[in-house]
């Protein structure tokens, strides 16, 4: 290689590692230890695994783990071998595992012991040639054979635009795709985010994400690694337990879940957040009322960013002028952003519109599906996001939603978030996910779902209250025509609310409605 730099994405990490090999890069809950140096030396433990097992540059490795070091040992292993890294979310069972692999095709699947017998069964009828094992308390098969290997390991060189990682969206239509990342989209997201949110020497991050999500592997991980700095590195987010780490951090990233799970908790409190530098917030949107609240309490500014699996990072509020609750802020350094309408023209400034995203950190398209991805990109290079947003007048980008969350009924648009902010300001009202329920005459029907306080205010919200309450203030055609209370919104691990979940759940009973409503002609539909 001489000459010629190296665009692996671990060479680009590593020349952020601390020149001391015994500088603290793993902090974990047992008070053990894993330094930059043991770091190192893992991943070339790993990298030459994943060489004697046969693994070639650019063959897949899938992985269905829980977060351990381990786990992160073989990440960076397999970017160091050249190898394409697939995480798959540890929730996801025989149906879904089985098309992964077939669609993959890793060379290596590395699952929980607890599931080696189906891991075999599916890698064999998929032609995976090897299955290992990787136990939640980071033992198992994979790590014994990774502990015989030599500690030294070459990173093999990649170019920017070759494969480090396939992770399949967590889409909720269709087939899931695997979004394609290279070395130089993953770096180019790393170092811009590592300077855009002013990482410095003596930072600490509280990592309490998963690691199969692009959050917190490629955000969370590679903006402590490029800075050199200690994670405290947790199996899982507890809110009790981040109030135990807090006073030792100065970063913290969350999705916005958290950051309500914190607010409940009495001891979450301005003097336990004195020495945090940064709160940072993102993959789902922070309600304005938590982010008002959390400056309330803290005294700190909750930073909201917003991405995809798709390429990572795309928009963040600033670090050094105003954070605008409510919104995504401004493009990142390099990156451009447009709003469009559905033939792909820009729409007047302040008019709401489908995002469209052009930077380096873009993905370069989806697994085995050359069409889907042509479809998705612009001729001059835009990536349209599903997402729906308007920029205001002073440059921040709010996001409105999923494109396929719009709802179309009788023809009109609405936008649920509208409908949603207006409910969630009700008194008794904790929040509210408003989904279009099909229809055998409006095409969709706007329909409201509910979580309603535990006594108190909550106790006098009611289906024709709320509704009554919004007649008067919305266009009559974005008025709910029905109501249901739930105790809590269903939400994926990364903290999304899952309105596909809702809108099946609700179907029936709305068609229930319609037939009544047709029996008893009510007029009041
Ligand atoms: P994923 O690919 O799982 O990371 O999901 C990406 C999607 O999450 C985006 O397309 C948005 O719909 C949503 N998302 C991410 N960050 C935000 C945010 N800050 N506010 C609102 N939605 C967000």
């Amino acid at each position: 290689m001489t000459g010629i730099i190296n665009e692996n994405l671990y060479a680009t990490l590593q020349a952020g590692f601390p020149a001391d090999p015994a500088a603290a890069c793993l902090l974990l809950p047992d008070a053990g230890e894993v330094s930059y140096g043991m770091l190192q030396q893992e991943s070339a433990r790993y990298a030459n695994l994943l060489a004697s097992l046969g693994v070639q540059p650019g063959d897949r490795v899938a992985v269905q783990v829980r977060k351990s070091p381990q786990a992160l040992f073989l990440y960076l292993g397999c970017l160091r071998a050249g190898a394409v890294f697939l995480p798959l979310n540890d929730a996801y069972q025989r149906h879904e595992i089985g098309y992964f692999l077939d669609d993959a095709t890793p060379r290596l699947f590395v699952c929980r012991p607890q599931n080696r017998a189906l891991g075999d069964e599916l890698a064999a009828a998929s032609g995976v040639p090897h299955v290992l094992e990787l136990a939640d308390d980071g033992g198992g098969a994979l790590v014994e054979a990774a502990a015989a290997q030599s500690d030294r390991f070459i990173t093999v060189p990649r170019r920017s635009g070759d494969l480090a990682a396939i992770l399949y969206t967590s889409g909720t239509t269709g087939r899931p795709k695997g979004a394609m990342l290279t070395h130089g989209n993953l770096a180019a997201n790393a170092l811009v985010l590592h300077r855009f949110w002013g990482f410095r020497p003596g930072d600490v991050l509280l990592h309490m994400l998963p690691i199969f999500h692009a959050h917190g592997l490629f955000v969370a991980i590679h903006c402590a690694l490029l800075n050199g700095s200690p994670m405290l590195f947790e199996p899982r987010f507890d809110a009790a337990r981040a109030i135990d780490l807090l006073p030792a951090a100065t970063v913290f990233m969350g999705v916005p879940t958290y950051y309500v799970r914190l607010l409940a908790e009495q001891g979450f409190t301005r003097e336990l957040c004195a020495g945090m530098r940064l709160f940072i917030s993102g993959s789902a949107p922070l309600l304005k009322e938590t982010f008002d609240e959390f400056t309330a309490r803290t005294g700190h500014t909750i930073l909201e960013r917003y991405g995809m699996t798709e390429g990572g990072m795309f928009t963040s509020n600033p670090y050094d002028a105003e954070r605008r609750g409510g919104t995504v802020g401004f493009p990142l350094p390099g990156t451009a952003i447009r709003i469009v309408d559905d033939g792909r023209t820009p729409v007047n400034g302040g008019e709401v519109g489908n995002i469209l995203v052009k930077g380096p950190q873009v993905f370069v398209g989806y697994w085995g599906m050359p069409e889907k991805s042509r479809e998705e990109f612009t001729e001059d290079g835009f990536f349209s996001t599903g997402d729906m947003g308007r920029l205001d007048r002073d440059g921040y980008l709010t996001i409105i939603g999923r494109s396929k969350d719009l709802i179309i009924t009788g023809g009109l648009n609405v936008y649920p978030k509208e409908v949603e902010e207006m409910i969630d300001e009700m008194p008794g009202v904790v929040e509210t996910a408003v989904i279009g329920l099909t229809d055998p005459d409006l095409g969709e029907a706007v329909t409201a779902v509910v979580v309603r306080q535990k006594g108190g205010a909550g106790e006098a919200v009611t289906e024709t209250g709320v509704i009554g309450a919004l007649k008067g203030n919305l266009a009559g055609f974005k008025v709910p025509k029905r109501l249901f209370f739930v105790d809590e919104l269903p939400r994926n691990a990364m903290g999304k609310v899952q309105k596909n979940v809702l809108r099946e759940r609700f179907q029936l009973l709305w068609l229930q409605t319609v037939k009544q409503k047709e029996v008893f002609n009510e007029s009041t539909f």
